[in-house]
């Protein structure tokens, strides 16, 4: 297990709480996003302002941690390839349990669980799974982008009017002729 860096933005002290049960503080801080926040499409770019909206509740087990978190987005419309700049708020709830407790031993089989190390916990693992799961899987600049032209590849967007001359049908030009001049359109039918 790789030790916590208290220093690090994202890593929270949780010893004010004084693992009393039902102590409880709120927090509010602005952190730097961490790299490859988000997903290829659409991330986060990193460094870029993360606020953080948060309260920490002692429980028996643990610190329970509520909290929401605001970012910044950049990608790419799946359907124009416009770029995209947006912001979402996204929110967590975690059980993170002490880690010299009883419990924390079955906790340790337990990959799901998030723990504590010491009075410090990461708050980051939360954050990304909030951040990916709260991110559309095809973002789009707009509601129903009506992407590219499949004919000249223009950004229909653009030019909402855009058109292209219907190509005729060769096989269909003859008739076309025939029943534009009426004195043979007696012989279109047959
Ligand atoms: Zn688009
Ligand atoms: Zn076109």
């Amino acid at each position: 297990m790789t030790s916590l860096d208290p220093r690090a933005p994202l890593v929270l002290d949780t010893r004010e709480l004084g693992r009393r049960p039902g102590s409880q503080r709120e927090l509010t801080r602005t952190v730097p996003a961490p790299a490859d926040l988000g997903i290829e499409v659409l991330s986060v770019p990193e460094g870029s302002p993360v606020e953080l909206d948060l309260r920490l509740e002692a429980v028996m087990e643990g610190v329970l941690v509520t909290g929401s978190a605001r970012v910044e987005l950049e990608g790419e419309c799946v359907r124009c390839l416009d770029a995209i700049e947006d912001e979402a708020e996204v929110t967590f709830q975690e059980l993170f349990v002490y880690d010299d407790t009883r419990s924390a031993a079955d906790a340790e089989e337990d990959d799901e669980v998030s723990m504590l190390e010491g009075d410090l916990l990461d708050l980051e693992p939360l954050l990304r799974d909030a951040v990916v799961l709260a991110l559309p899987f095809q973002p789009m600049c707009e509601d129903d982008c009506p992407g590219l032209c499949p004919e000249c590849g223009v950004r229909r967007k653009d030019e909402p009017d855009h058109t292209h001359e219907e190509p005729i049908d060769p096989r269909w030009a003859g008739l076309t002729a025939l029943q534009q001049d009426p004195s043979s359109s007696n012989n279109s039918n047959e």
